[in-house]
């Protein structure tokens, strides 16, 4: 568990990167910290490990404040992963992805065991990769190994800054599917940056929304999408636009799902009102001319909106 207790960064010039952060992210939590640039989402971030000292405040992870770690202790239970990943380019992608366990002696046999289970993990195939240098590979495998370098040595937590931002959106949205089958099998703690919506609807357990230092909202996706705090909040996401405009037929023609037991909706309904309405109820049955056409749950709304976004 990660807690900010007012923390607070002034940079030496006098800027004030984050004031009076109190927030509490939870043990295998996906936590997404959002915002316009400048908003203060990096610094956050490099806060818990340290990479950037923090002013004033309390942070603590498991209970036990930041600056009582041992740094090399600290840095290397931490998986870090930044957008242009900087991989070692005359080691081979077995090395990279080792350097912490060698860091921390593992022994060799381990090492390499560990090493192609985590090239399994994300699709590259040990015998083909493994001595393979960064070039010999695309950008999104490059990031890939990015990704898995971080977990090399079972992190508790892994930091990740806007790690899929450069890649093209279709190796973009491959990586962040794979993202989500592993947190479904590890369930690290993991702290994302993004300035993508949409990124961070698809991803997040909750999202962070933060705003020239400080924070705005924090709630899960379908929460801040059907509550959002302010206008700042709503035309972030974007869903100014949405609410008015798109109907709960729009999602069960996107997403057709069998009828099923729920409490009704007409399908001229806006996506708001329905998701006001499963705060509430599981699921709703939706209905056109008297018959029922389809389901929608929470879950089906946040991918819809997820793809609609503005962005
Ligand atoms: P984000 O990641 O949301 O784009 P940052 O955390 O990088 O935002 O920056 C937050 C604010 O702190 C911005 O106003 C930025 O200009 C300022 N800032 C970042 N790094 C420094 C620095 N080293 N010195 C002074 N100001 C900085």
């Amino acid at each position: 568990m990660i807690q900010f207790d007012q923390v607070e960064k002034q940079y030496p010039d006098g800027t004030y990167a984050v004031r009076e952060l109190d927030l509490t992210i939870q043990k295998g939590e996906f936590f997404v910290l959002i915002g316009p640039s400048g908003c203060g989402k990096t610094t956050t971030l490099k806060m818990i490990n340290r990479l950037i000292p923090i002013s004033d405040g309390t942070l603590r992870i498991n209970g036990r404040k930041i600056s009582e770690f041992d740094i090399h202790e600290l840095r290397w239970n931490i998986g870090y992963v930044l957008q242009q990943i900087a991989l070692f380019p005359h080691m081979t992608i077995a090395e990279n992805i080792a350097v912490v366990p060698e860091m921390r002696k593992w022994d060799r046999e381990k090492i390499s065991r560990r090493v192609d289970e985590l090239l399994e993990m994300v699709g590259l195939d040990p015998a083909v990769y493994r001595n393979r240098k960064p070039a010999e590979l695309s950008g999104g495998q490059q990031q890939r190994i990015g990704v898995v370098r971080a977990l090399a040595a079972d992190p508790e937590v892994v930091l990740m800054d806007e790690p899929f931002s450069a890649l093209d959106p279709i190796s973009r949205e491959k990586l962040q599917d794979d993202l989500l089958d592993l947190q479904r099998n590890i369930q690290k703690t993991i702290v994302f940056v993004t300035h993508d919506m949409k990124e961070a609807i698809k991803l997040g357990d909750r999202l962070c929304l933060m705003k020239e230092g400080r924070v705005v909202q924090i709630g899960t996706p379908s929460h801040i999408m059907s509550q959002p705090a302010n206008n700042f909040v709503k035309s972030f996401i974007g869903t100014d636009h949405l609410e008015e405009s798109r109907t709960v037929r729009d999602v069960v023609t996107a997403f057709p799902a069998q009828p099923a037991e729920g409490r009704r909706i007409e399908s001229g309904e806006t996506v708001l009102k329905a998701l006001q309405l499963l705060a509430e109820a599981d699921a709703l049955t939706v209905y056109e001319h008297g018959r029922p056409i389809g389901t929608i749950t929470h879950r089906t709304i946040v991918q819809f909106l997820g793809r609609e976004v503005r962005l």
